[in-house]
């Protein structure tokens, strides 16, 4: 089995007063967004992770580091896509990618087509290889008391045919 490798992600950010709430590259409506150096994507950024793993490079934060200003407000979209061109070099490809969103407010549901849309096209890859779910926490923990949104993805990569 050396032609498969798996990788997992886990990212928590913080709520923040006028920022845009950003997941999986889709702007969501909600009174508050994430705080970040980066548009703080935390969906996007469990993916990248996730990938990273599984190749063994790391995560996130050393390949775009927060103390550099380069990544001020970055869009993570463009982050996967430079980390996803990296992996495609190496000679991999999706196998397929699961991921789940934790948060008490707002709904992800009406967003989740969307989200899959960005991830499918990142990746090139059909609807059904990437997985997109969101759960609450029960209002248990910091999720529950709203004070930030946490997401979790694993990542499946073949060698490219
Ligand atoms: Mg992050």
């Amino acid at each position: 089995m050396a032609g498969i490798r798996i990788g997992q992600g886990f990212d928590v950010h913080r709520f923040a007063i006028g920022r845009k709430l950003i997941l999986g590259g889709v702007e969501i409506p909600h009174d508050r967004g994430l705080d970040g150096h980066s548009d703080a994507d935390v969906l996007l950024h469990a993916v990248t992770d996730a990938v990273l793993g599984a190749i063994g490079e790391g995560d996130i934060g050393r390949w775009f580091p927060d103390t550099d200003p380069q990544w001020k407000g970055a869009d993570s979209l463009e982050l996967l896509r430079t980390v996803w061109r990296h992996v495609r070099s190496q000679g991999w490809a999706l196998a397929n990618c699961d991921s789940i969103v934790l948060a008490e407010r707002p709904k992800i549901a009406p967003h989740i087509a969307a989200i899959k849309e960005r991830l499918c096209s990142v990746f090139e890859v059909e609807p059904a290889c990437v997985g997109v779910k969101a759960t609450t926490t029960e209002r248990l923990g910091f999720v529950g008391r709203e004070e930030g949104i946490a997401a979790m993805a694993v990542v499946l990569l073949e060698q490219a045919s």
